[in-house]
């Protein structure tokens, strides 16, 4: 069976260090890949520190990985060895629930549901290893293909940061004549800003400061505002048709709401540790909507990662090292990367 060279954390406190695993032979439907570049996601740290309750120890995390087809079973239509293929936060759902056949496996309520990439029980039974590896096998039905235009360096964070950010502009109306804020230009903002750019949308970013507008001005945003100002929400009451929030600390939702236009929709991809308090006139008086989105399907994921190839979009990244895990962790957490630190599997081997 293939061997792969992995970094693993044993605990909530652990530090990550290097190690072997094993993974399935491809069967007749799967793939087997050799992983070149896993992003890290704010998730993975989440999991990996025991914040979204127990982990499997040890845990290998990693939803963003981009790679090379190593091999592939017998019953392989879609994949050849040598193609470019990524794969996101899950590996595996029932395909027969009626969110599975909507495309949208994300939601499984199947048997099993969805499973995810990491931290979670295969078909086989064994827990689930992430990207922080050399190589995965994976059924084909849930690889992308990564368009040749796309470095795999930076299309592995579109896996999970682009589609988180693509299925809620798409699905909410970005599009020419629309006007819509980004909140929080992290590793999934910056995606949102040059998503809905490029879905012709005016695009406004609301950060914690300016330090990072000439950034976001080049992404393709066309305003600017920060909350440290003050102020700020409250100049810009029923300006959106479109807010989508990514920040995953604690945030004014009831400030948010009040810029969206009549009809408007706030859509919220973060997790909040703390529940919020929510005052519904807000909604009401404005025939306003709140939402909630997660990432997106298969079918979507590689619509996104093909409109990212046809607009000339993708992450910007800052490429690492294995050793260098434990420390990014902690600048990700500091808000100290700028957008995405993406893991070379490259430096496994060293
Ligand atoms: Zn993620
Ligand atoms: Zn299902």
């Amino acid at each position: 069976m293939p061997q792969a060279t992995a970094y693993a954390i044993d605990s909530p406190t652990g530090r990550f260090s290097r190690t072997t695993i094993t993974r399935r032979d491809p069967g007749p439907t799967e793939v087997l890949f050799d992983i070149a570049f896993a992003g890290i996601c704010h998730s993975d740290i989440h999991t990996a520190r025991g914040e979204w309750g127990p982990a499997k120890y040890p845990l290998v995390p990693g939803h963003e990985l981009a790679g090379i087809v190593r091999e592939v079973g017998a019953e392989v239509t879609g994949f050849a060895v040598g193609d470019r293929v990524g794969v996101g936060c899950f590996v595996d759902s029932c395909g027969e629930c009626d969110n599975c056949r909507a495309g949208e496996e994300q939601f499984c309520d199947g048997p099993g549901s969805t499973i995810w990439t990491y931290n979670a029980l295969g078909r086989d039974g064994l827990p689930t290893a992430g990207g922080y590896s050399t190589c995965i096998t994976v059924e084909q039905d849930y690889l992308c293909r990564i368009p040749d235009s796309i470095p795999l360096q930076q299309a592995a964070p579109l896996l999970c940061a682009g589609i988180t950010l693509y299925s809620p502009l798409k699905r909410w109306g970005a599009a020419p004549g629309k006007r819509v804020a980004i909140v929080g230009m992290g590793g999934l903002g910056h995606m949102g800003v040059q998503i809905a750019a490029a879905m012709g949308a005016e695009v406004a970013v609301i950060s914690q400061t300016r330090s990072k507008e000439a950034d976001g001005r080049r992404f393709g945003a066309t305003e600017y505002y920060a909350v440290s100002e003050p102020g700020t929400l409250r100049s810009l009451a029923r300006q959106f048709d479109l807010i989508v929030s990514t920040v995953s600390g604690d945030q004014n939702l009831n400030g948010l709401i009040n810029c969206l236009k009549t009809g408007g929709a706030l859509v919220d991809v973060g997790l909040p540790e703390h529940p919020v308090t929510l005052k519904l006139g807000g909604l009401v008086s404005q025939r306003r909507v709140l939402a909630g989105s997660q990432i997106g399907g298969i079918a979507e994921t590689q619509e996104m990662l093909d409109f990212c190839a046809e607009h000339g979009l993708a992450a910007q990244v800052e490429v690492i090292g294995g050793e260098d895990i434990n420390d990014a962790y902690d600048k990700v957490v500091a808000s100290q990367v700028r957008y995405r630190f993406v893991i070379d599997t490259s430096t496994f081997t060293d």
